[in-house]
């Protein structure tokens, strides 16, 4: 496949953007970025895929999202997280049967892929966690993710497991789902969070991610001022120095918000190469916090984005992440903070580093998985200006999913000219709203 676009973002070590140049696909693969040659494209026209006017770009990874949350957009609103926990969000993933979950893991893989995100970090549910995987695999989207383990819950008795039985189940999933689909799906194993999880669990999932390569250890830390001080009540130490005291920390580890911090955990943070998982619009929706991302950076830890969940966002959409990530640190590290270029790679490249994945995508080199989005930006609401620079600042400050026009995951179009090729927009809300109803009624009851 032969893709001519108008210019190419390539994030790759120079962050060159290349104009009148075409990128060459072979077995998913980029086997070519050369420039324009007309003769070439004439011979191999069926091959060739002309977007004259748009923009191409690495595919948008984010690392921290809840699939199974997306069918409750919109019934968990204007409460803060231990709430939203206890009177919302537990009881309907509880409530979750192989139907609902599969309605809600739809919706999510579709809005992400309409809106460009090419990858995701899972943070997965309690039951039914094969019904995630088997629609990731189908659906082809590129995912690590891992069954929520929940031992422990005084929030919500009724929705936990025990701990042996966590432990199996995390095992088989593991064993049967790691490095499939060519290794796009790899397994990521997930204890919620501290006040959800036995320090067992905790560290026995970390243990057990050693046995399978390439998989990640995945949680929520540091969220909110209570979560913590549950946290420092429970183990006499703060939410990160309790992961270290416990040996739960390394760089296969993402934690997503890490919010709360404080001098000594960011230095275990950049000690152990953890990786941040940062989600700017729930946190301020939750009312959470504001995590100090410039500081990070500063410090060179890993810093990534995520959109979390449906019910605390409300919209997977990268575009208000990236946007949101720069504009909330401005009022208090001043304009020059979070520019549009560092926070478009950390929704690209630092998201594929972030995941160990970045020898195979997060930009647009030869030799790199063809993970693409094609955007237009040449609406009246963007820049006119032709400088090549301006391109980041339009990607960040301006564009929306509705700039999305076409997503390619592995060299496969899931997206063409703003169509999804994998589902019917209509049918999905038709069972979701019926699905949605029938979970209700079970909360209910
Ligand atoms: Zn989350």
């Amino acid at each position: 496949m032969i893709i001519v676009p108008k210019n190419i973002v390539t994030v790759d070590g120079k962050d060159r953007i290349l104009k009148n140049h075409f990128v060459e696909i072979e077995n998913g693969k980029i086997i070519s970025i050369k420039q324009n040659d007309e003769k070439y494209f004439s011979k191999n026209k069926q091959r060739v895929f002309r977007f004259d006017d748009l923009t191409l770009i690495p595919g948008f990874v984010q690392t921290h999202i809840h699939l199974c949350q997306t069918l409750f957009r919109g019934l968990a609103d204007d409460l803060e997280l231990l709430d939203w926990l206890q009177l919302r969000i537990f009881p309907y993933e509880n409530a979750h049967n192989k139907n609902s979950l599969l309605s809600s893991v739809r919706l999510g893989i579709n809005e992400l892929l309409l809106s460009g995100t090419t990858t995701l970090l899972d943070m997965g549910t309690l039951r039914h966690q094969e019904v995630i995987f088997e629609e990731l695999q189908s659906s082809g989207i590129r995912a690590i993710a891992g069954k929520c383990l929940i031992d422990e819950n005084n929030l919500f008795p009724a929705f936990k497991s025990d701990t042996e039985s966590e432990i199996d189940e995390i095992y088989q999933l593991a064993r049967t789902y790691h490095n499939t689909s060519n290794g796009k799906i790899k397994y990521g194993f997930a204890p919620r969070f501290v006040l959800s999880s036995s320090e067992k669990l905790l560290k026995e999932s970390f243990e057990m991610k050693k046995d399978f390569e390439g998989s990640l250890y995945h949680t929520h830390s540091s969220e909110n001022k209570d979560e913590i001080a549950e946290v420092k009540r429970r183990h006499k130490k703060e939410n990160i120095e309790y992961f270290d005291s416990i040996g739960v920390i390394d760089d296969h580890s993402v934690f997503a918000h890490c919010i709360h911090v404080n001098d000594k955990e960011t230095n275990l943070l950049k000690k152990n190469n953890v990786r941040v998982s940062h989600c700017p619009s729930s946190n301020l929706k939750l009312g959470s916090g504001i995590a100090n991302i410039p500081k990070y950076l500063q410090k060179g830890i890993s810093v990534s984005l995520g959109a979390d969940g449906a019910p605390c966002n409300n919209n997977l959409s990268v575009f208000n992440e990236m946007r949101l990530a720069a504009l909330i640190q401005k009022p208090v590290h001043g304009p020059l903070a979070m520019d549009a270029k560092t926070v478009f790679k950390l929704a690209t490249i630092e998201g594929a580093k972030a995941l160990h994945l970045h020898n195979e995508i997060g930009s647009i080199e030869v030799g790199k998985k063809a993970d693409l989005v094609l955007l237009d930006l040449n609406t009246n609401m963007h820049s006119m200006s032709e400088n090549d620079e301006t391109i980041y600042s339009d990607i960040v400050y301006t564009s929306s999913s509705d700039s999305v026009n076409s997503v390619m995951i592995e060299g496969e179009w899931k997206i063409l000219n703003k169509k999804s090729l994998l589902y019917d927009q209509k049918e999905l809300n038709q069972t979701s709203k019926d699905e949605l109803k029938k979970l209700l009624k079970r909360v209910k009851n």
